[in-house]
């Protein structure tokens, strides 16, 4: 594969791609390609896509399992119902289909949580991480409670076991604790866990529209206290749509002082949140605008590809950059561009950080060399695996 008057940084470059890495990096017009080879012209090249936020063992499900209501809670009401039922084989399989669909549309590295509810699932998707790994594909796993961790007896233990056996990182869902106490329990437990295994961590945070649902600020302070902001990354952060202004304004302060990385996840967000409001009707999304301006870490997460919470996934990320260009009144030219580079330089921070457009390292090709454009259609880029 000959890439030729591609766009890298700025620069005209022609490029030679092998397997959807960077073989070598010529100025333009010095490349003469070979009779008969594979040839992109113009367009520009960056870093893959990353998925910092999706749930593979769920993925593909939501035919299976309808979600009349479209409410989270029912969503979280199905999943239980389904988890039971789960085989390694249906959840490789379904996760498989959804990581080829990311590849697809320009994703390589893929950050999922699972359910600690099933260990079946969580050696299932240990396993495909080992697997997809030979194909250039990164997975990471989050060993994630959906239930809880002090709601009931034996859900701590298995949350324990799932990180034991090799997650990545724990997960928590501290909102979903009985009380605010308990889930602040919960968190001293997850960074304890993290700390003891060496893992990062990941949690579904303040997913509520609830204003008093106030997780993210003690994450970010035991993040601070423990030295551990550049391993920790909180997913929804949907109650700071609500808070006072003046109190926002504190915990966003925080989050960029602890380093701690906040992913929004809008097409589940929006449909998820305000579902308790009657009109005006909340958009239930974190405060991008304002973590940017702070100088804060934000990723753009997909969340649902087709599973219990949200039928209409992709797997195509610039879906949800799409989604949060909208509901976050992001349509400043700057802030575009931004949304759109999102998602292949701060999404990749969970996995360590982007590597450059280099020798040795993958690349993607966007037709469009206007990022806006890309937006505009969607039109995801190449990352050429087997070409
Ligand atoms: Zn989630």
């Amino acid at each position: 594969m000959f890439l030729v008057g591609t766009e890298l940084d700025g620069t005209l470059v022609d490029m030679e791609v092998a397997r959807g890495k960077v073989v070598a990096i010529h100025p333009a017009g010095s490349l003469v390609p070979p009779e008969g080879a594979v040839i992109r012209r113009g367009g520009r090249v960056t870093a893959p896509l990353a998925e910092p936020h999706v749930h593979l063992d769920a993925t593909l499900l939501g035919a299976r399992s309808p979600n009349r209501s479209g409410t989270l809670r029912e969503g979280i009401a199905n999943w239980a119902r389904l988890r039971p039922g789960l085989t390694k084989e249906d959840v490789r399989e379904r996760a498989m289909m959804t990581v080829e669909a990311y590849v697809a549309h320009g994703t390589t590295r893929i950050r999922t949580h699972v359910d600690t509810g099933s260990l079946v699932a969580v050696e299932a998707l240990l396993a495909l991480r080992d697997e997809v790994a030979a194909t250039g594909v990164e997975l990471q796993v989050v060993a994630f409670p959906q239930e809880g961790i002090l709601r009931a007896p034996g859900r701590r233990e298995a949350w324990e076991e799932a990180v034991r056996l090799g997650c990545d990182a724990v997960g928590a869902i501290p909102h979903f604790e009985r009380t605010q106490a308990e889930g602040t329990d919960s968190l001293r437990l997850t960074f304890d866990l993290a700390e003891r295994y060496d893992r990062r961590i990941d949690v579904h945070c303040d997913e509520t529209d609830d204003p008093h649902s106030r997780h993210l600020e003690t994450i970010c302070a035991l993040a601070l206290d423990r030295g551990m902001g550049d391993r920790v990354v909180c997913g929804h952060c949907t109650a700071m749509h609500s808070y006072e202004n003046p109190h926002a304004a504190k915990v966003i302060e925080l989050v960029a002082e602890s380093g701690v990385q906040v992913v929004a996840n809008p097409l589940d967000n929006v449909v998820l949140q305000g579902r308790y409001d009657s009109y005006p009707r909340r958009r239930g999304l974190t405060r991008v605008d304002q973590l940017w301006d702070a100088g804060a870490l934000v990723g753009i997460g997909h969340d649902s590809v087709q599973d219990p919470w949200y039928r209409l996934g992709t797997a195509n990320l610039l879906d949800a950059a799409y989604m949060l260009v909208h509901l976050g009144h992001l349509t400043s030219e700057e802030q575009m561009h931004r949304a759109v580079r999102t998602l292949h330089d701060q999404n990749h921070r969970p996995f360590g950080g982007a590597l450059p457009v280099a020798p040795g390292n993958p690349v993607a090709w966007w037709a469009d060399t206007d990022p806006v454009e890309s937006l505009r259609k969607r039109a995801a880029p190449e990352v050429m695996a087997h070409a």
